[in-house]
């Protein structure tokens, strides 16, 4: 098995306790695997209680059930509880591996790293501050984890890796992540396999025409799951953008569109002078989005779709940048780095949103 692992994934190791945004604070849905939950069953005394007390089984699939603050064995010291007690072999693998992203496509598998994770953030940026390139180093090997794929169509994952280096060599031109060539070229491409006719290449797409971000789009976009209510309390601070922006913008038909999108360009314009290097921090953003999910058109053919969602991530990213620091001079490192962990844990709820 073939293992390309990202450039900046070795270098990651998790900050524990002075994480800002704990990815325990948050209402996953973690699987406990089954030689785990047969040491929660046999652990005696209180301890034992409290494990099998916070467990649920639904649908044959055990986990753990979430407190309003998020893991019920994260601690008041923010540190887990269990892997204080009894070490990370008491811990399910998606704890372990989080923010690890293993992901097996059969041939070769890709390991990258979540940016749910504000340590992962931080490295994301570091390299995107040193004009770094993310890149993949290939060893052989083998993996525990699990296939991540139902297709088996080799000439089309190789199709969609060469499109893949194709589209960040044209961001590495300068081409920027919302120029509409590249969703120029997903439409064609969808089209392409709707109709079995040969796929096209990227590079030969090009266009001066940019997707326009409106509040009518970030409407679409927040409020059709993303913005809910429990978001107050597992993530406090995309809850306080969220109601900034409500606060900033109006809600859709109580505002004038015209003037509302004109506060928006200024808000988003003003963000430029208190972070120089915006312009290159979100092309790397996106091209680190194709990096991990691009191949996910590999399951279902949605070229069009996934183009669109990184970028809508990345102009939502820069939304909610500016939402943060507008009452501030300038917003460092870290605080970007925490507001695009914050983002990336919930973005995926914008996925149903994409049309
Ligand atoms: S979010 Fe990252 S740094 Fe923070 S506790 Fe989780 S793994 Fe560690």
């Amino acid at each position: 098995m073939e293992i390309k692992r990202i450039s900046i994934f070795n270098e990651f190791n998790c900050i524990a306790e002075d994480c800002p945004t704990s990815c325990c604070r948050n209402i996953w849905k973690i699987p406990i695997d089954s030689d785990v939950y047969a040491k929660y069953r046999n652990e005696k005394g209180i301890w034992g209680l409290l494990l099998r007390c916070f467990t649920v089984k639904r649908r044959g699939v055990i986990t753990f059930r979430n407190t309003s603050r998020g893991c019920p064995f994260w601690g008041m010291d923010h540190l887990c509880s269990i892997q204080k007690r009894h070490g990370s072999s008491y811990m399910p693998a998606v704890c372990i591996q989080f923010p690890r992203r293993l992901y097996n496509l059969k041939f070769f598998c890709e390991e990258t790293l979540y940016l749910a994770c504000p340590e992962a953030a931080r490295l994301f940026l570091a390299s995107a501050a040193g004009d770094r390139p993310f890149e993949f180093t290939v060893s052989e090997g083998s993996v525990s984890y699990e296939v991540n794929t139902t297709n088996d169509d080799r000439e089309f994952l190789d199709y969609l890796l060469k499109a893949r280096d194709e589209l960040i060599m044209m961001l590495e031109r300068g081409i920027s992540f919302d120029n509409m060539a590249i969703l120029h070229y997903g439409q064609d491409s969808q089209n392409a396999c709707l109709g079995q006719t040969p796929l096209p290449s990227p590079q030969d797409y090009e266009s001066r025409e940019h997707y326009q971000m409106t509040c009518e789009k970030i409407d679409t976009w927040l409020f059709n799951g993303f913005y809910y209510p429990k978001l107050r309390t597992i993530s406090p601070l995309l809850y306080q953008l969220c109601r900034k922006y409500i606060r900033k913008f109006g809600s859709q038909g109580r505002r004038n569109p015209r003037t509302a999108n004109q506060k928006l360009a200024v808000l988003l314009e003003n963000l430029y002078g208190k972070i120089p290097d915006l312009e290159i921090i979100l092309n790397r953003y996106y091209e680190y989005y194709l990096l991990t999910d691009f191949l996910e058109i590999y399951e279902d053919y949605s070229f069009s779709k996934h183009l669109l969602f990184g970028i809508a991530k990345t102009h939502l990213l820069r939304l909610f940048l500016a939402l943060y620091a507008e009452d501030q001079e300038t917003i460092n490192p870290h605080e970007i780095a925490t507001v695009m962990a914050v983002f990336e844990q919930k973005a995926q709820r914008i996925y149903s949103a994409i049309s």
